[in-house]
């Protein structure tokens, strides 16, 4: 039975953490267990009293930083048990083909779960933890880092609380990233042209270890395989404006579901309630926030969506924000002071928050669009590069996903890949026709070249 304090009256503690979404709950746990008492503040309602199946059907990937969160947690098993491995990615071209881009080159699976199960399974979790209180609907109005004290609540049980130290793990909407802009810092917040709709279908004839996906230009459908029922939980994405397709040019279900049917003609015959799904599923939009501030004195530090909220496509939202929280925590435990504490994790941290969110929306631009052939020609010699040198070049997505190697690493490493796999194509041509011996020698031609000038 899920016992949630949404009625105790709130108490003021000394930490507390705004936001119950994916990061607030591990952000509890792991600071429970070196302080004490952690509050937990949520607006919204405790989604584990949702009637069954009302929760949404969303699939988030977990890769390694995240698994070595739950992993220090004691989670790992519980979260396995709720997963589905996947092995690669299917992509179905318009022309009718297939592609199938491995996640890693030894076989490793990228495990999806649906991010309902996941958030039920942490809040448990947290909510088991000695020391963490959780409270729903209980919204942050604000933020005086000064004092330090939050309002929270809405009309007459709308009050101040006290506090000593405030987390920030409220999202893209956040209330503590609104004290630090009041307090200078600058944040840019900006909306995907994308927007998607969650589609629950049968994909009889796809391949349940697979992740897959059908790119159409300005539209892309993706879909995961359920661990909960035969089903694939799917997710289309379609641009907000502009001519079809886009939501702005398909105005209501049964437009949409023509719309689905001309973009996707492979899929539609196999969904019968489509018209339904698009007319009464809610039409989410992806925001990208940005901030160049994080922390204020020892008082407030953000974590996760509410300071780096990125593109989906790359899977690493909600990893990066559970490794924000680790690396926060790191800092604690060297510093034992709060303020240089976060002063080093902003250092740190904003650096690789940068970088995931630019190659995420990099990797967004690449699976929406239909293949090009230039690009397709410097993949193929990016490709070539990978699997003669496996040691000296390493795919991005691997980078990312099934190491913790810093995100700001990972994107130096691919830029440096990425040219010279230009730089080899401009002058020797397409790698397809170069032996091992050549492509050799042209990278350590090229890598002198490189340095000399
Ligand atoms: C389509 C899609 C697919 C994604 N797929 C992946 C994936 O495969 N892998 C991955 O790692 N990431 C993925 N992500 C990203 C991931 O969902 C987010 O990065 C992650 O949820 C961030 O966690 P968070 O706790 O920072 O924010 P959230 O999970 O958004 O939680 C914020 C919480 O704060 C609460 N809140 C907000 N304001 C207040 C307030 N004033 N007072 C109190 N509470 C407040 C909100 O109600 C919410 O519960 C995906 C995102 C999208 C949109």
């Amino acid at each position: 039975m899920h016992v949630s304090r949404t009625s105790a009256p709130v108490a003021g503690s000394g930490i507390v953490v705004v936001g119950a979404g994916l990061a607030g709950p591990v952000a509890a746990m792991y600071l429970a267990r070196r302080f004490g008492r952690v509050t937990v503040l949520e607006r919204r309602g405790d989604p584990r009293h949702l009637p069954a199946g009302q929760g949404r059907s969303l699939m988030v990937i977990l890769s390694e930083r995240g698994w070595r969160v739950l992993r220090e947690l004691g989670l790992e098993e519980a979260v396995r048990r709720i997963c589905v491995p996947l092995a690669a990615r299917c992509g179905h071209l318009p022309d009718g083909s297939t592609v199938v881009t491995p996640y890693s080159r030894d076989g490793a699976p990228i495990w999806a779960v649906e991010r309902y199960r996941l958030h039920c399974l942490l809040l448990d979790a947290a909510e088991a933890e000695p020391g963490v209180r959780l409270h729903f609907e209980r919204p942050v109005r604000a933020v005086d880092p000064e004092e330090p004290k939050l309002l929270v609540g809405a009309g007459t049980s709308e009050r101040w609380i006290p506090c000593r130290h405030v987390l920030g793990c409220d999202g893209v909407h956040s209330a503590v990233r609104a004290a630090l802009v009041a307090r200078g810092a600058r944040e840019r917040v900006s909306t995907l042209e994308l927007a998607y709709q969650e589609i629950v279908l049968d994909l009889p004839s796809c391949d349940r270890g697979l992740m897959h996906y059908w790119p159409a230009g300005d539209a892309l459908f993706g879909a995961f395989p359920l661990a909960s029922s035969p089903r694939f939980a799917g997710s289309v994405f379609f641009r907000r404006e502009g001519p079809r397709p886009s939501y702005a040019a398909a105005v209501d279900g049964p437009a949409l579901a023509r719309q689905f049917a001309e973009t996707f003609p492979g899929l539609a015959a196999g969904i019968p309630d489509l018209r339904e799904q698009l007319a009464t599923k809610p039409v989410s939009a992806v925001r990208l926030t940005r901030c160049d501030r994080w922390v204020l004195g020892g008082t407030a530090a953000l974590v996760g969506d509410s300071c780096h909220a990125m593109a989906p496509f790359m899977g690493q939202g909600m990893n990066c924000a559970f490794e924000d929280v680790r690396t926060l925590v790191s800092c604690l435990d060297r510093e034992q002071d709060w303020e240089r504490a976060f002063t080093a994790y902003e250092r740190i941290r904003r650096r690789d928050a940068d970088a995931i969110t630019d190659i995420s929306y990099q990797h967004y631009r690449t699976m929406s669009r239909l293949p090009d052939p230039r690009h397709e020609a410097e993949e193929a010699v990016a490709r070539r590069l990978v699997a003669l040198m496996p040691h000296r070049f390493v795919p991005l997505y691997e980078r990312c996903a099934f190491s913790e190697e810093s995100y700001s690493s990972a994107l130096a490493e691919e830029r440096r890949l990425r040219a010279l796999a230009r730089r080899i194509l401009s002058r020797h041509g397409p790698a397809a026709d170069l032996p091992d011996a050549h492509l050799r020698a042209c990278v350590t031609q090229e890598e002198n070249a490189g340095r000399a000038s």
